[in-house]
């Protein structure tokens, strides 16, 4: 039978176990494998996800996929505005921590209040901090700590896993 102890110690090695389980299997498949344990608010299903993304968005934000460099129209927007999550509407990013790091995806020095999760990706020759939604756990990129001031981050994105909003010409300015 187990007692309390046990069972919390057997609970320990599961998670041991599972730890270990993961950084081999994220050296087979770096991109894929960044597994967290937290939950989310939304939370959704492969088959209803696939429902309302885009093929190219289901990869990324679901798959934690990287888009091609240069390929996202968001790249090249400086317009004044928020970059919302793709898949939850969540705004994520303002246009005025976006900056350009020349490195062919959209990026930005610091997220929005509450909008954002990281998750510690280890793969076979570094390790990186991943970005998600905070509120669907949607996969959106990576940050660096090489950003310009004033953080010295660079939260480099998938324009594919955003959506740019347009700052409305109402009173706020
Ligand atoms: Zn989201």
């Amino acid at each position: 039978m187990l007692t309390r102890r046990n069972f919390g110690l057997a609970g320990i090695g599961l998670v041991a176990a599972a730890a270990g389980m993961r950084t081999v299997t994220s050296h087979a498949n770096e991109e894929n494998m960044s597994t967290t344990t937290e939950t989310f608010e939304i939370t959704k299903t492969p088959e209803e996800w696939r429902k309302i993304l885009t093929p190219e968005q289901y990869y990324v934000l679901r798959e934690h996929g990287t888009e091609r460099a240069g390929t996202s129209p968001l790249d090249k927007t400086y317009a004044d505005g928020t970059y919302d999550c793709a898949a939850c509407a969540l705004p994520l990013f303002s246009s005025e921590t976006k900056f350009n790091s020349g490195t062919g995806w959209p990026s930005f020095y610091k997220p929005l209040d509450n909008a954002i999760g990281t998750t510690v990706d280890k793969g076979f020759f570094m390790t990186r901090t991943e970005v998600h939604c905070r509120r669907c756990g949607g996969h959106l990129g990576h940050v660096f700590p090489d950003g310009p001031p004033p953080t010295g981050l660079r939260y480099c994105m998938n324009g594919v896993a955003l959506k740019f909003v347009p700052k409305s010409d109402k009173s706020t300015g």
